[in-house]
């Protein structure tokens, strides 16, 4: 279980402290956009300009922004999915910009995605057990059985549950099954990306509870996106607003729900109708039933 200790040096010069679980440097991404003309070039579309922020260890981070403002592009980049155009990402100060698929062991070790919608994330024709059982295959782990016992127990569904099919759950109890698979390898972090966007609103408050449970048990660093600060407000400590592929403010997110600084920020705030009411509303009957 326990790695080897980290002899890496950090990323940038002599420091004090852990590592940051994760750095991004000045990351931009540029889109080619398919040629309409012979004669002239469609502009690049430029999904990223400029993101920096550092992430400690075991830190609650949150990602917000209108649709089309850029984060699922600076989430695939972190996961390794997708390489910046400029700019650099590390992790455990480990720079993986630019790492081909078979040296990015070490991220899938270490950084595990959810996605918003469990139903075309999760294989239909797998069983549940064999889907959460998927990265311990990879690793070779000895008893799978057990592990996905111990896996589905910890996101609320029954054992039992392994020997059906995703489309025998509903909506909240098939996000269940993707954050059970996301915990199986061991991550330190999971980044999540709207995972609770495609869900009943009854249903929401459930997942983002077991989401920020299950992070403080395992001493996990979260990086949690959606287009609603009211959510992200709920699960994390910290937030950074996007705006057209850039951080346009940062702060805990009281600071920025309480008191934005940002035009932009304040816009979004007045903009999105709040999951405050659900979310105070909930019981503890409520929280064991979907
Ligand atoms: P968000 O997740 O905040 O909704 P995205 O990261 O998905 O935003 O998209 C950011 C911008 O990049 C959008 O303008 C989107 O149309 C564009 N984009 C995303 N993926 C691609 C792609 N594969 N090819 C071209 N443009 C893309
Ligand atoms: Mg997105």
């Amino acid at each position: 279980m326990a790695e080897q200790p980290t002899t890496a040096p950090p990323a940038s010069g002599p420091r004090s402290g852990p590592v940051d679980a994760i750095t991004v440097r000045d990351v931009t991404r540029d889109y080619r956009r398919p040629r309409t003309s012979l004669r002239h070039p469609s502009p690049p579309v430029h999904a990223l300009r400029g993101v920096s922020f550092a992430i400690p260890q075991g830190q609650r981070f949150g990602i917000v922004g209108e649709s089309g403002c850029g984060k699922s592009t600076l989430l695939r980049i972190l996961a390794g999915l997708d390489h910046p155009t400029s700019g650099s990402v590390a992790i455990d100060g480990r720079d993986i910009t630019g790492l081909r698929e078979r040296q990015l062991k070490f991220v899938r070790e270490r950084l595990q995605l959810v996605f918003q919608d469990p139903m075309s994330s999760l294989d239909p024709r797998m069983r549940v057990g064999d889907i959460v059982a998927e990265p311990l295959v990879a690793q070779g782990h000895p008893n799978r059985k057990e592990r996905v016992a111990e896996l589905l127990e910890a996101v609320g569904l029954r054992a039992d549950a392994a020997d059906r099919y995703p489309h025998q759950f509903s909506g909240g109890q098939r996000q269940r099954i993707s954050i059970a698979r996301a915990l199986a390898p061991r991550p330190k972090v999971i980044v999540a990306d709207e995972p609770v966007s495609a869900l009943d609103v009854s249903v929401r408050a459930q997942v983002l509870n077991l989401i920020a449970d299950l992070v403080d048990e395992l001493s996990l660093t979260l990086v949690f996106v959606s287009h609603d600060l009211s959510v992200v407000r709920h699960v994390c400590d910290r937030v950074a607003v996007m705006h057209a592929g850039q951080i346009v403010e940062t702060g805990s997110t009281e600071q920025v729900y309480e008191a934005p600084q940002h035009p932009y920020t304040r816009r979004l705030i007045a903009a999105v109708p709040t999951l405050g009411k659900a979310l105070s509303g909930v019981s503890a009957a409520d929280l064991n039933r979907e």
